[in-house]
């Protein structure tokens, strides 16, 4: 029997209502038990003596480039970096290219991950035929082949007729459906959130309302659907006042938000500097602090990084010319520190529920737990440790993070998947 033993952590899992100092011991791969003083004979050891012993972190929201943009990243390096990361599990966005629109790419992302993953990974599969917003893709084979929600994330489903239609297949297939929320004829031609500061940099607006338009269509639509439907990277406070009113209705409606949505603002933004180029953008202080509450009162159910990478010579052109997004995995245990447990904002349980308990209910995971039996997904993290950023040591293939040279207080030490440890911050 293959046993580990990890020794004097402190263990915190929302699910069991636990923290408290003690050792886990893990045996082929699944959780055996949490005790104090578990006699390691035998088994392999960790010490974790002043570090968190958390369920692993669930990020729902990573674009891993492959098939078809491999020089940007792929399923390996993607995977590296989140394991880097603390993250054991993640969901990756289907649109590459092909788009993962049919179960012929979902079975080529799921071998690939099997063969070259280093931590569990999760296809989304298209809500469109190639993302286009016109018809719906192969939803129900994508889903035998292994897709765990449905979103043309990237785009929004422009057409209210279409994501009505495609709201009926999910409830069908009870599948969540995961809204990049943008109405693109307000939003068109813009590089940054439209206020004073795009004002101030002479950069085209993208105006707050183009995310709430569609936020209240689709709140509308799965109230008659009855679909599990979820806002991908909300960043409006109207939109998290809008989901507010969803779940006090009763509605299944979950978000999550990124970490760069509660950490930055648009005031931050460097001049033309395309590492804080994204959708949606970086905005006003009111509206990071309207996420920061919505965090804090459950509103967002789970922080989610939106991981995507752009090669260097992409990000290097004009601003106006550059693609949106930014790397998030290596950096967000760190900005959940900084932003919201280091202030004295959120306890440390809440800080992992949002990573673990939060995510797998949105996708009905039977993860995020450290409950005897489940799978020995688990993450370590220190909460004082100092470290920099150095995003040219990053596992992933990219570099596009604006939080280079940036000092953290704590952030992930090691990495466990089924019971094996895939990275160490030693390594
Ligand atoms: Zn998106």
């Amino acid at each position: 029997m293959n046993k580990l033993v990890i020794k004097n952590g402190r263990i915190v899992d929302p699910t069991q209502n636990l923290d408290r100092v003690a050792d886990l011991a893990i045996a082929d791969g699944l959780i055996a038990e949490t005790a104090e003083n578990i006699d390691a004979t035998g088994s392999n050891v960790f010490d974790a003596s002043g570090m968190i012993v958390a369920p692993g972190f669930i990020d729902m929201h990573v674009h891993l480039r492959e098939p078809g943009f491999e020089h940007a990243e792929t399923i390996e390096t993607g995977s590296r970096a989140a394991a880097a990361g603390g993250f054991t599990s993640i969901c990756c966005m289907p649109n590459t290219q092909p788009v993962n629109d049919n179960a012929t790419v979902t079975s080529y992302i799921v071998d690939r991950a099997r063969r070259f993953a280093k931590v569990n990974v999760y296809p989304i599969g298209a809500i469109t035929k190639n993302s286009s917003g016109e018809e719906l893709a192969a939803i129900a084979s994508m889903k035998q082949a292994g897709i765990v929600a449905i979103s043309d994330d990237g785009r929004p489903v422009m057409n209210a007729r279409i994501v009505r239609q495609a709201m009926e297949f999910a409830t069908a297939l009870d599948l969540p459906l995961i809204e990049h929320c943008e109405d693109l004829d307000l939003s068109a031609g813009g590089d940054m959130h439209e206020g004073l500061e795009s004002t101030r940099l002479g950069l085209r607006g993208i105006p707050r309302s183009s995310e709430d338009v569609m936020v209240a269509r689709d709140i509308i639509l799965a109230e008659v659907t009855g679909v599990r439907y979820h806002v991908a990277h909300i960043s409006s406070k109207y939109s998290v006042e809008m989901v507010a009113f969803a779940k006090k209705r009763g509605l299944k409606v979950t978000s999550e938000a990124t970490p760069h949505h509660f950490a930055l603002a648009d005031s931050d933004m460097r001049r033309y500097d395309s590492n804080y180029k994204m959708k949606p953008p970086l905005r006003a202080s009111e509206d990071v602090n309207a996420v920061t509450c919505g965090l804090l009162t459950g509103v967002i159910d789970a922080i989610a990084t939106d991981h995507a990478p752009h090669p260097g010579a992409e990000k290097m052109q004009e601003f106006e010319r550059c693609p949106f997004g930014i790397l998030g995995l290596e950096t967000a245990i760190g900005l959940a520190l900084e932003r919201l447990y280091h202030p004295g904002k959120m306890c440390l349980k809440n800080l992992v529920r949002l990573f673990t308990q939060g995510p797998a209910r949105v996708l009905s995971f039977d993860k995020g737990t450290l409950r005897p039996g489940s799978v020995a997904d688990v993450t370590v993290f220190g909460l004082d440790h100092e470290w920099t950023y150095d995003v040219n040591r990053s596992l992933s293939k990219s570099r596009n993070s604006p939080f280079h040279n940036h000092q953290f207080r704590g952030g992930p030490v090691a990495t466990i998947v089924a019971g094996e440890i895939v990275w160490t911050a030693n390594s």
